[in-house]
């Protein structure tokens, strides 16, 4: 338009008030949108909710030519192409969904310049078609969505993606920005170093979610304290609820119905339009809950999610950060809640241990598990460990949101517990041959004579009756932080209990065992009760 004789916008700007219709750019997204309009590459670590899209959607309709965009989501690209055609944009992808002549019409598109964003899958770019297709065609930038994907250390690793160090090789004057919501500092290397993008310009955002409250409790009876929750804080609001298996997803899905939540399952075993038709409910209506595997999610942008609940326990921080991330996009105040257990340990190992992958894959997973156990045993605030764990620090010492801060958890000095645990491991091993796992460990502290304690003879052993100072639950509690702590194991099919090699500094009493104490009874369970 004409110049009014004062400031000129930037065409970024422009762009940004015309076409998507906002006010001003956030955070960082004019310096991002700045360096790569101009041509520079990028490295951007963005939470999720934080505006990544606009960061490579801007520069694709700045500069001349189409903005490749590589995505692992295919599912979501048809969902991206008509939000960005509603708003006026020349978009389109191609991927495996299509057909011949759906596809044959997006290559001539692309091809006489008529497109603006191109979605591609990564899987597309070990075709030589593919290749040859972006040879014939001015390209403005390439975004390399969900870059994290490179890291075979992270916890998403695509073998597609190691390809994409190729794009800088073969258009050495294209622009590339990539962008991720998890990443630590290995990972964030790992993104820097596999794409071939030494000299790109980095910007990380802050990674804290200031609206979101963080609060892990024991696991009790989980359905019903997840009710509890929901009817005491949540009552009419939208959220997700993600568990591991499928089977879990229906029946919690049924049960929040029966309790009067209106709740839909969704996960893969769900033919494509039930999945679809979920979806689209849980985007449009207010107050509808999505029972989940965290195949739901992804990409999705409903920024009035209030919680996001765990009924089991991630595999790795980054799991939970970007999990837990889907809530509360809008700013306003939301809940990331999840309910943990000795058994979520079993079972993980257990899943570590008999799954696919070779020795190098199972010592990442048990790592990646391992500070995901950390976050759940520890005292201090969720949000100072989350922050650390991504390698940023944190603003305060106690963030006055999350549950330790709220209610700090009282610690003792478990180190007299932990040996007489330790102790009872070591006796059945020692003087029987045996492994059991922690029912067993806890049944002869607790001096039960249960069939299985008469049928081991296990009365008959030394530590038989040595714990009845605490509780059932207090042993399992006691048990999750050892292992947590790395001072005991879990292995095999029936994960039983066995030494490693720091137990001894405790039963040596070399060292101070520090333990947070259990909640007398959790406040959820107490609630559901009165129901
Ligand atoms: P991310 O990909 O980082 O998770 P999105 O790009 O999906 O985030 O953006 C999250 C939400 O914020 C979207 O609804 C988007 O339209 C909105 N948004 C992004 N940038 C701005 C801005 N500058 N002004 C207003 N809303 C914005
Ligand atoms: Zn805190």
């Amino acid at each position: 338009g004409a110049a009014t004789g004062t400031v000129t916008e930037s065409d970024a700007l422009r762009t940004l008030h015309r076409v998507f219709g906002y006010d001003a750019f956030r955070g960082e997204q004019e310096s991002i949108i700045d360096h790569v309009v101009a041509g520079g590459d990028a490295v951007v670590l963005m939470p999720t909710g934080g505006g990544k899209s606009l960061c490579y959607q801007i520069p694709a309709l700045v500069r001349p030519g189409t903005g490749v965009v590589i995505s692992p989501l295919i599912a979501l690209m048809q969902d991206q192409v008509d939000a960005l055609r509603a708003l006026g944009v020349r978009a389109g992808f191609i991927n495996s969904t299509q057909d011949f002549d759906e596809r044959r019409v997006m290559e001539a598109e692309f091809l006489a310049g008529e497109l603006d964003v191109l979605y591609l899958a990564p899987e597309r770019l070990r075709l030589d078609a593919t290749l040859d297709l972006l040879g014939r065609a001015k390209i403005s930038v390439f975004a390399i969505d969900e870059a994290h994907c490179v890291a075979q250390w992270g916890h998403d690793f695509r073998p597609d993606y190691l390809a994409l160090s190729l794009l800088g090789e073969r258009w050495p004057d294209v622009p590339r920005i990539a962008l991720t919501a998890t990443a630590t500092d290995a990972t964030h290397r790992e993104i820097t170093h596999r794409l071939g993008m030494p000299d790109a310009r980095h910007f990380v955002a802050s990674f804290d979610r200031p609206n979101i409250q963080y609060r892990i409790v024991p696991k009790a009876e989980p359905k019903k304290q997840l009710l509890a929750f929901l009817k005491e804080e949540h009552a009419g609001d939208a959220g997700i609820v993600y568990c591991l298996s499928r089977n879990s997803v229906e029946k919690t899905a049924e049960f929040l119905c029966k309790n009067g939540i209106e709740a839909v399952p969704y996960h893969a075993g769900l033919d494509g339009g039930t999945r679809a038709a979920h979806q689209s409910r849980f985007l449009r209506e207010d107050g509808l809950v999505v029972c989940a595997t965290i195949a739901f999610g992804m990409g999705i942008d409903k920024p009035d999610v209030r919680f996001v609940a765990h009924l089991d326990l991630p595999k790795s921080v980054e799991g939970y950060y970007q999990e837990t991330g889907r809530a509360g996009r809008d700013g306003l105040p939301s809940t990331a809640w999840m309910a943990y257990g000795l058994q979520d340990v079993v079972q993980q190992r257990k899943l570590i241990q008999g799954g696919e992958g070779d020795e190098a894959f199972r010592r990442r997973a048990s790592s990646h598990l391992d500070s995901m156990l950390a976050l759940c045993e520890t005292a201090q605030c969720r949000r100072a460990q989350l922050l650390t764990y991504f390698g940023q620090e944190a603003g305060a010492e106690s963030c006055g949101n999350c549950d330790t801060c709220l209610t700090p958890p009282e610690t003792w000095d478990g180190t007299v517990a932990a040996q007489k645990v330790l102790s009872t491991v070591v006796r059945l091993q020692r003087e029987r041959g045996q492994k059991f796992g922690a029912g067993q460990i806890i049944d002869i502290l607790l001096g039960k004579k249960t069939a299985k304690v008469i049928q081991f003879d296990h009365d008959q052993l030394s530590v038989f009756g040595i714990g009845e100072e605490l509780a059932e639950a207090e042993w399992r509690g006691v048990i999750r932080q050892l292992l947590a702590q790395g001072l005991i194991a879990v292995e095999g099919e029936y994960g039983t209990l066995v030494l490693t090699d720091t137990s001894g500094s405790v039963l040596g009493r070399e060292r101070e065992v520090r333990l947070r104490k259990e909640p007398k009874r959790a406040p959820a369970a107490r609630a559901a009760k009165s129901d």
